[in-house]
C-alpha cells in the first residue's frame, strides 16, 4: 500500500480571493496549482491547513467527523496569519461538495478519506516580509487512506523528551501552519537518527506540550492528564474528543500543567499509559520515553487497555458501529451519478 497521504482523488475544489471576496468554488485537477514564484506563501509561509476525515458506515453512507470544529480552527488559523478571512459557509460547502463527488472513493473501515483544506497567501510581492497577503487561495484535497500506523494501534512508540528546544514560536502554537512543521523537523530528524525515536515530545522548560503533529495524553488509573489549552500548542480535535469520551466514562480528566518530573514519576507505575492523539494517529500508545540518555518504560511498555478502549470508542463512533451522542458526524448527501 502507498504511504499515508500520497494518493489523491483526481480533482479538488478551489476558490480564490483577489482581495474582494471569494470566487465561486470550482472542481479542478488536483495535480497542479499555478502560483506566481513570488507568491507570499512561498517566501513568508502564509499558509494554514486542516486535517479531518470522512468515514464509510455499514449502511454505505459517508460521514465527516467534527466538520464544524475543523472549519472553526481553519478560520482561526487564517485569522492569526492575517490571511483574507474565510467564509466558513463557503468552506463547508467546498468540503461537502468534494466529499460528495468522490464518495465512492471513501474506503471501508479501517480506512477513511483524509480531507486536507489548505489556505495560502498569493500576493506576488517579495517585499511583503512584514506585511500580510491581501490575496489568497483555498482548496480541498482528498486522500483515501488506510490505517496510519501499521498495526492499527498495536505498536507502542519511542518518544524523546526535548526540554531545550520548542516545536515552534510560542505565539504560533495554535495555528495549523506550514512553517511550524519545518521548524520542528531538525530535532525530529536528529532524534530518529541518534536514538531511533519515532517522535519528539516537546517540553520547553520541563512543560510537557505536544509532539510534531499530535497531542500528548497520560492515563494513570482513573486519571487523564494533558496540558490545558493555551496559545503555545495545537488544540487537537481528537484530544478534545478523547477527553470527552473519558469524561463520559466517569474518568477524572485533568487539563493542567504536567511537568517532565511528574510524567516520569507516573510513567514508572505499572498500569500507567501514555498516548499521542491526532486525526491521523487517532490514539497511539507511547511505550518508551527517552530522557537525558536514559530510557523509561511507560507502564508495561505495550499498548494498554485504556488507550485501546478509548481508541476503539472513538473509531466505533466514526465508523458508525456505536451511537454518536455528541452529534460529531455530518452526513454527506448522496449524489446519484448518471451512468
Ligand atoms: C493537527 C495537529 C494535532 C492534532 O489535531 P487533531 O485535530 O486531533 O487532528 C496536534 N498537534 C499538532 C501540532 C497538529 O498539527
Amino acid at each position: 500500500m502507498k504511504a499515508f497521504g500520497t494518493v489523491f482523488t483526481d480533482e479538488m475544489t478551489i476558490s480564490w480571493n483577489n482581495g474582494d471576496g471569494w470566487t465561486n468554488p470550482e472542481f479542478v485537477p488536483s495535480d497542479s496549482l499555478t502560483l506566481h514564484p513570488g507568491a507570499h506563501v512561498l517566501h513568508y509561509s502564509s499558509t494554514c491547513f486542516e486535517g479531518l476525515k470522512a468515514f464509510r458506515h455499514p449502511d454505505g453512507s459517508v460521514k465527516i467527523f467534527r466538520l464544524d470544529q475543523n472549519i472553526k480552527r481553519f478560520a482561526q488559523s487564517s485569522d492569526m496569519l492575517h490571511l483574507p478571512a474565510l467564509d466558513t459557509d463557503l468552506t463547508q460547502q467546498m468540503i461537502i461538495d468534494a466529499v460528495a463527488k468522490f464518495a465512492d472513493q471513501v474506503p471501508d473501515a479501517p480506512g477513511s478519506l483524509y480531507i486536507r483544506p489548505t489556505h495560502m497567501g498569493t500576493d506576488p510581492a517579495v517585499g511583503k516580509a512584514a506585511a500580510p497577503s491581501a490575496t489568497s487561495v483555498q482548496y480541498v484535497l482528498l486522500s483515501p487512506v488506510g490505517d496510519y500506523f501499521s498495526g492499527g494501534g498495536e505498536v507502542a512508540l519511542r518518544v524523546l523528551l526535548n526540554e531545550e528546544g520548542m516545536r515552534c514560536a510560542p505565539h504560533m502554537g495554535m495555528i495549523k501552519s506550514g512553517g511550524n512543521y519545518a521548524s520542528a523537523l531538525g530535532p525530529i530528524m536528529k532524534a530518529k537518527q541518534d536514538l531511533n525515536a519515532d517522535q519528539v515530545l516537546f517540553c520547553p522548560n520541563g512543560d510537557v506540550q505536544e509532539t510534531g503533529a499530535a497531542n500528548f495524553i497520560l492515563f494513570d488509573g482513573n486519571e487523564v492528564i494533558t496540558k490545558a489549552l493555551d496559545e503555545s500548542f495545537l488544540h487537537g480535535i481528537t484530544r478534545n474528543s478523547i477527553l470527552t469520551l473519558a469524561s463520559d466514562r466517569g474518568m477524572d480528566v485533568q487539563e493542567r500543567e504536567l511537568s517532565v518530573e511528574e510524567l516520569l514519576e507516573r510513567a514508572a507505575k505499572p498500569g500507567c499509559e501514555a498516548a499521542l492523539s491526532g486525526t491521523a494517529a487517532v490514539l497511539t500508545s507511547v511505550g518508551t520515553l527517552i530522557y537525558r540518555g536514559q530510557e523509561y518504560q511507560v507502564g508495561s511498555g505495550q499498548p494498554g487497555t485504556t488507550t485501546r478502549d478509548l481508541r476503539k470508542a472513538l473509531n466505533d463512533i466514526q465508523w458508525g458501529l456505536a451511537d454518536d451522542p455528541h452529534g460529531w458526524l455530518t452526513t454527506i448527501p448522496v449524489i446519484h451519478k448518471a451512468e
